[in-house]
Order: structure tokens, then sequence, then C-alpha cells
């Protein structure tokens, strides 16, 4: 299985990693071209409105078809980026999952920490760095995580999307939960 990390920008080297130990084969996507070649694609932390500025309106116009045909999984920047509704500010993006994300949400005080989740019902280590907040969940999307009330980790079908970052722990339940999804997809023929 080939897995795309893209790798613009943030914190893309960490989810090679884990997904090299986890079996996959990785590609550093630095060019929307290699899309092409790739399985299925994370969108790593780092600062979503310099993704934006960085993939531009035709890597931005890439990126959504393929969003659109195969499996994704954004983490912070990554969940901003594929949201369809984005606040603090307001930020246009893939618009792939109905959700609305607030940038930024926890203020300066807390901007960083860990804390403790519940991935599938379990316990779970979430790290979160200038997180955002999934303030409301669209019809149909599913919400795999949680920490304290709060959805951390929410899927539609082939789209996944974290506001923590899980290339951080050494837990590698998530990237597998992943694998899983591209893997099935692969199967059904998605
Ligand atoms: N605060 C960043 C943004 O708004 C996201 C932070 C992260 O990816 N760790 O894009």
């Amino acid at each position: 299985m080939k897995i795309g990390v893209l790798a613009l920008q943030g914190d893309f080297d960490a989810h090679r990693r884990r997904l090299e130990e986890l079996g996959a084969e990785v590609v550093l996507v630095k060019k929307p071209e290699r899309l092409t070649e790739i399985d299925g694609l994370v969108i790593p932390g780092g600062e979503s409105g310099t993704f934006l500025k960085l993939l531009g309106k035709d890597g931005l116009a890439k990126l959504k078809d393929f969003v659109r045909a195969k499996p994704t999984f954004g983490t912070c920047a990554g969940c901003i980026l594929l949201a369809t509704e984005v606040e603090n500010p307001k930020q246009a993006g893939l618009g792939a999952l109905d959700i609305t994300v607030r940038r930024n949400a926890y203020g300066r005080q807390i901007d960083s920490s860990i804390r403790e989740g519940r991935f599938l019902n379990e316990p779970i280590e979430m790290v979160f760095i200038r997180a955002p907040k999934i303030e409301r969940v669209g019809e149909g999307v599913e919400v795999i995580a949680t920490e304290g009330k709060d959805p951390v980790l929410v899927r539609k079908g082939k789209t996944l999307a974290a506001t923590f970052h899980p290339e951080l722990s050494d837990d590698r339940r998530i990237h597998q939960y992943f694998l899983d999804v591209v893997a099935n997809g692969k199967l059904s023929g998605e």
C-alpha cells in the first residue's frame, strides 16, 4: 500500500516514520503531480494558511480532486483544510468534510497540551498543539474519538480528520485505523 504524506511544510516526517513502522510504503508529496501514485494521503499539522499559500490555486484544485476520490487523513492543520467551514478567521479550503472548525481554539495559555481522550471507547494519549476545535459535526459524520465532550477525530466514509497529533504519541492505533480504511477501500474497489 502506498501512502502519501503532504510534505510542503510542517510535521510530515513523524507521519512518514509511523506509517513505515506499520508497513506502508510512503511517498513524500511535495508536488501535487505525485498524488496520482498513491492509495491514500495524510495531510499533516503545520499552519493551514501557509499550506494554502504553498499549494496555490492549481495545487488546491488537484488536492480537492484527490480527496474526493481517495482516503485522506488530515491532522490539526490538515483537519482545518478538510473542513467545509473554518472560523477564527474564516478560511477557504478543500470543503471535503461537513464540519465547522475553530482555529487556535484553546487560546494562548494552553496552546499545547497532552491529554487523555477516548478512541473507539478506549483511552488514548492525545497531543494538542495550537489545536482547532470541531464545533459542529454535520450529518453522516461519525465521531471516532473524543476528548472530554469534544469530538477530536471524525470520519465520513474515506475521509478522516483529527484535531490532535497522533504521530507524536507512541501509540500506533490511529494510523493503523487509517491504513485499515485505505485497505478496505481498495478491497471494495472504492
Ligand atoms: N494553528 C494551526 C492552524 O490554524 C494548526 C496547528 C497545528 O497544525 N498544529 O492552521
